[in-house]
């Protein structure tokens, strides 16, 4: 029996586990007594996607203080709770190529960036102006928000960082010369400290980055805690100085936002993708653990996931881009009308997206609306396949919509609800739309811009109002007594719009000729399978099933012929030749029918 299959991801990390936890080099922080105690053999990796699947290899659940890491998810609540202008104010973002507990302050006297000791006491300083004595609470209840769970807290490790950090108290003296710091610097400092204290594991840690990756939002619990604005300037400072003076080697070699602590903890937070969290308590000289950055370095080196590899072919979001003469609406249209259609093919374009839209995605789909040619009257464009825009994707379709609007073409936008966030996106409020047409449904915007053609050309007063039982397809070459004498066996029948004539599941024991009014096919999810126009027959899959496969519903008032099945037979013993054409001209209909569906297909397979 095969043995069962794990994920490509699980067998990478485990691999790196094992190749790594041989390497002993590097000590176990040693300035802050209590970090002494940690166990140096400890190893554990967690990855966590932004879909909420969490790899775990190792010591993943081992518990560890949370140290510098905590610096970047501080900065971001600071941000978030006081706006960037006061935080910039007091804190720089410049790297400052120097340790994690450095002294200097840059020319104008702030802390060079949120990421070293400096700029992180003063982030703290920035929470205690704001929450005063509920400072720590507000921090410790933000980083259990980010990890998805209460975090605990490691009292004889703050208390040993108390009792010794007299290093970070210089600094937090200079900071209040310099009033970076206005309040009471020991009860900043406790804050400080308490907040280095917070115990994680990889996991933890792993959910944490996950966070940042998915744009502020926890992927396992769904909170969003911190807008996309302020992830952008986490994850800046994090390129530009998470790893202390390593900073600029790292972006080099791995290249992903990431952020280092001397309890051994490690995250790396690459947008859109994914949190990694390490853990392994002994550093190097820079105060990085040994293990952690091999790990992210292996990761990213062997799926090329540095943050500037990027290389996305933009004209993959244009799945298919066709007129009126490859496609049309599930409407069954009445000769004078497809013939209408046909010639006027050109007036009505449709352009299908997929994926999420970039800038440079936009940008390519505008050229090719403004490219070649003579401009379709009547645009479609169908975002069934679309989750989501960014800001700038969203600006340059305004701007395109609007081009297209004053250029006199009708558009109509596709595939979306008006409560979805792409709606959202594309509407951002302070622009105005040029006027638009909105379908939930590609099918239904198709079968309106149809109407559009149809109308303009006159095709809507060339309809029969009733149809004569001669006109239907399905009674094709028979002659005028067989006709009369179907109509005579028959039962005209009315219908009110809404009600149903047809119900699935139902045994099929006849078929109705629609001589007046519109009906639609529909499955009992309420899809629509096609509307029949007058000179069409529907329920006449019961010449060949015995039970109703769909709905009917009366879209109008309709009148119709039904016949029952058994009169049909009789009918059929009396002239058997017309039950034989009538299976042809069934044969035929279903036929079109099936070259219809393969040309959609083949227009989706053919980009
Ligand atoms: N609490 C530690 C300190 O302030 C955090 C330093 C670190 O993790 N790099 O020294």
């Amino acid at each position: 029996m095969a043995s069962s299959f794990v994920p490509p991801l699980t067998g990478f990390l485990r691999s790196c586990h094992q190749e790594f936890v041989v390497d002993d080099s590097g000590a176990v922080a040693d300035y802050i007594p209590e970090l002494t105690r940690a166990n140096p053999a400890h190893f554990g990796v967690s990855l966590a996607t932004i879909d909420g699947y969490i790899y775990e290899v190792g010591d993943s659940a081992a518990p560890f203080t949370i140290q510098s890491i905590s610096k970047a998810f501080v900065f971001a609540l600071a941000l978030e709770t006081l706006g960037h202008e006061r935080v910039e104010s007091v804190i720089g973002v410049e790297p400052s190529g120097e340790a994690f507990n450095s002294i200097r302050l840059t020319g104008d006297n702030k802390p060079f960036n949120p990421m070293v000791n400096a700029g992180a006491i003063a982030c703290s300083g920035l929470i205690y102006q704001h929450a005063g004595e509920g400072a720590f609470d507000l921090i410790h209840r933000t980083l259990g928000r980010f990890a998805g769970r209460k975090l605990d807290i490691d009292e004889a490790v703050f208390a040993s960082e108390r009792a010794t950090g007299d290093r970070n108290r210089a600094i937090a003296w200079l900071l209040r010369n310099y009033s970076v710091l206005r309040d009471d610097v020991d009860a900043v400092l406790d804050a400080y400290f308490r907040q280095c204290a917070v115990l994680v594991t990889a996991r933890d840690l792993a959910v944490m980055a996950a966070t940042l990756a998915n744009s502020g939002r926890n992927p396992l619990t769904g909170d969003q805690i911190i807008s996309p604005y302020v992830v952008a300037r986490t994850l800046s400072v994090m390129t530009s100085s998470g790893m202390y003076d390593y900073a600029g080697e790292w972006i080099y070699r791995v290249g992903i936002p990431a952020k280092s602590g001397v309890g051994g903890g490690i995250i790396a937070a690459l947008p859109a993708q994914l949190g990694l969290g390490t853990f392994s308590p002994r550093l190097d000289s820079h105060g990085n653990s040994v293990r952690g950055l091999k790990v992210c370095e292996a990761l990213s080196a062997h799926f090329g996931l540095h943050v500037l590899n990027r290389s996305d072919d933009v004209r993959t979001c244009i799945i298919s881009d066709y007129n009126a003469a490859g496609i049309s609406s599930r409407r069954n249209r009445q000769n004078v009308e497809l013939a209408i259609l046909q010639e006027r093919a050109g007036d009505i374009r449709v352009i299908e997206l997929v994926g999420a839209l970039s800038f440079a995605a936009m940008d390519y789909v505008s050229r090719r609306l403004a490219g070649e040619g003579r401009q379709a009257e009547l645009l479609i464009l169908d975002f069934r396949r679309v989750p989501s825009a960014t800001a700038a994707a969203a600006r340059l379709l305004r701007a395109a919509l609007a081009g297209l609007a004053d250029s006199g073409a009708k558009i109509i936008l596709a595939g979306f609800e008006k409560d979805s966030p792409l709606w959202e996106a594309i509407n951002a409020a302070d622009v105005a739309l040029p006027k638009l047409h909105h379908f939930p449904l590609l099918d239904d915007a198709i079968e309106w811009a149809e109407d559009q053609v149809i109308y303009r050309f006159g095709g809507f007063e060339g309809l029969a109002k009733t149809t004569h039982l001669s006109e239907q397809a399905l009674l094709a070459g028979l002659t005028p007594d067989e006709i009369d004498h179907i109509a005579a066996i028959g039962f005209a029948r009315a219908f009110k719009t809404g009600e149903r004539i047809i119900a699935a599941g139902d045994p099929a024991a006849s078929l109705f000729f629609l001589q007046c009014g519109m009906v639609s096919v529909k499955l009992p999810s309420g899809a629509r399978l096609a509307t029949i126009s007058p000179g069409m027959a529907f329920g006449e899959m019961a010449l060949i099933e015995r039970e109703r496969s769909a709905d009917v519903w009366a879209d109008t008032v309709v009148q119709c012929l039904e016949l029952p099945l058994n009169a049909y037979a009789s009918f059929r013993k009396s002239y058997p030749e017309c039950g034989e054409l009538v299976m042809r001209n069934l044969a035929s209909l279903l036929a079109k029918r099936l070259m219809l569906a393969n040309a959609k297909v083949d227009l989706l397979s053919a980009y």
